[in-house]
């Protein structure tokens, strides 16, 4: 048991070392944007299959994990663990946002900003 956490650990770390944005996959928001400096690469790393139910001796890949806020990640979890997928498109609906993986900051920071 505690081997597996470390190497599910080692994946998690080497999956936000190979992301390229560090915006939420499900609201597309990232953390930098909102806090600075203080959010820089802040994101979460979320089993799309829960860890309890994969097959003995099978591993979590990369493409298992999800780069979620903490938000979102709460959410997905919540609503007896939600797609990703689903709650991108949730929100899209709900926002209008044309993309999830594309934000639009007007649509979410505050009028001091610039
Ligand atoms: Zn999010
Ligand atoms: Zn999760």
């Amino acid at each position: 048991m505690h081997l597996r956490r470390e190497r599910s650990r080692k994946l998690i770390e080497t999956f936000k070392a190979s992301l390229t944005s560090f915006a939420c996959e499900a609201c597309g928001v990232d953390m930098e944007a909102i806090y600075g400096p203080l959010g820089a690469g802040y994101i979460e790393a979320h089993h799309r299959i829960p860890v309890a139910q994969l097959e003995p001796g099978q591993t979590t890949r990369l493409a298992d994990l999800a780069a979620v806020c903490a938000n979102c990640h709460r959410i997905l979890h919540r609503n007896g663990l939600m797609s990703v997928e689903d709650l991108a498109a949730h929100l899209r609906a709900r926002r209008g946002w044309p993309l999830a993986a594309e934000p639009r900051p007007e649509d979410w920071q505050g009028p001091d900003k610039g």
